[in-house]
């Protein structure tokens, strides 16, 4: 009997992916703190909500903790790349620690913005995910102002006090296409409900998941590297799936791939989130390629060159 020529296995590499401006900002600022400070430094939150990162950071004498309250008076701590309520920033100073934020500029945007409409006296729905970091900072600029809108069921939850006030913002690392449904929802209930004076979905999100839908109709498998709690990593999973990708799974390691995945396989789409170091996605790379997916094929869609300079507190003390 005749065998059907198999078709070659090749991988495509997603381009943009992996770390954007704000993540390496972020993850230097730390790594610069504990260089020009000394350990220990303490970190409220993940900076970045990597694994990987979290864990190298941890071996240098980065602390992690929840709260400022687990700090100790007088210490160092950093804020993530997420942002915090302004709360969080009253309770430090009330501890006396000191702080660097590295708060993501383009997240801090979101902020300013929210504030100003809350001063103008608007009322503000907030698109984001219930319980992520970000969006409890950002609702924490104008609590009185601002609700949250997740499911389609908080739509119709949403009461405003005058529907000719009403504006949109939201998280900065969303599905761009469901984020218009749920605008469009909105849309329906207030007409007259303004947008964003710009995108808050940032550059980094919206880059990556442009890339994934250009290679996922082509690919039988699309892995992701990232961690469970990134929003990001967690929308390209899903942007994969539904631009045509056969199967789409989210993994921290190259360890974490099942072989069983790759049977039938033949194209196979990598790509990472935004607080992801490529040396991850080297690893998974090289794991395909000892099983004769060799043959890699990097799809480029966007050639991204922002960068952030650090936060000012740092700055101030390194040494040039
Ligand atoms: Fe900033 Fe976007 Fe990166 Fe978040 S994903 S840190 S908003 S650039």
């Amino acid at each position: 009997t005749e065998q059907t020529p198999s078709k070659p296995k090749r991988v495509l590499l997603a381009k943009p992916r992996g770390y954007c401006a704000g993540v390496d900002r972020a993850v230097v600022t730390v790594e610069k703190a504990l260089e020009t400070y000394g350990p220990p430094v303490y970190v409220r939150k993940e900076i970045v909500h990597n694994r990987h990162v979290v864990e190298t950071l941890q071996e240098r004498g980065a602390i992690f903790v929840d709260e400022t309250d687990e700090v100790p008076e007088g210490a160092l701590v950093v804020f993530s790349a997420h942002g915090v309520a302004p709360v969080v920033h009253e309770q430090a100073e009330q501890r006396g620690l000191r702080t660097i934020d590295a708060t993501c500029p383009l997240v801090t945007k979101v902020h300013m913005e929210a504030k100003r409409f809350a001063r103008e006296d608007y009322d503000i729905l907030l698109i984001g995910h219930e319980g992520h970091e970000e969006v409890e900072g950002t609702a924490g600029e104008a609590p009185e102002h601002i609700q949250l809108v997740d499911t389609a069921e908080d739509v119709d939850k949403v009461e405003v006090r005058d529907p000719s006030k009403v504006i949109w913002l939201s998280q900065t690392t969303l599905s761009v296409d469901e984020t218009m449904v749920r605008v469009n929802q909105l849309r329906d209930r207030f007409p007259e409900m303004q947008d964003p004076p710009s995108d808050d979905i940032c550059y980094a999100t919206q880059n990556r998941q442009v890339a994934v839908k250009a290679m996922a109709p082509e690919c039988d498998l699309v892995l992701v590297v990232g961690s469970t709690n990134s929003s990001n990593s967690k929308r390209l999973v899903e942007v994969a799936l539904q631009a045509g990708a056969r199967a789409s799974h989210l993994i921290d390691y190259a360890r974490e791939i099942d072989e069983s995945w790759l049977s039938g396989v033949d194209t196979v789409g990598v790509t990472s989130g935004a607080s992801v170091p490529d040396i991850l996605v080297m690893e998974v790379l090289a794991y395909l390629a000892e099983r004769g997916w060799g043959e890699v094929e990097e799809i480029t869609t966007a050639n991204e060159k922002i960068a952030f300079a650090l936060p000012r507190e740092l700055r101030k003390d390194l040494v040039r």
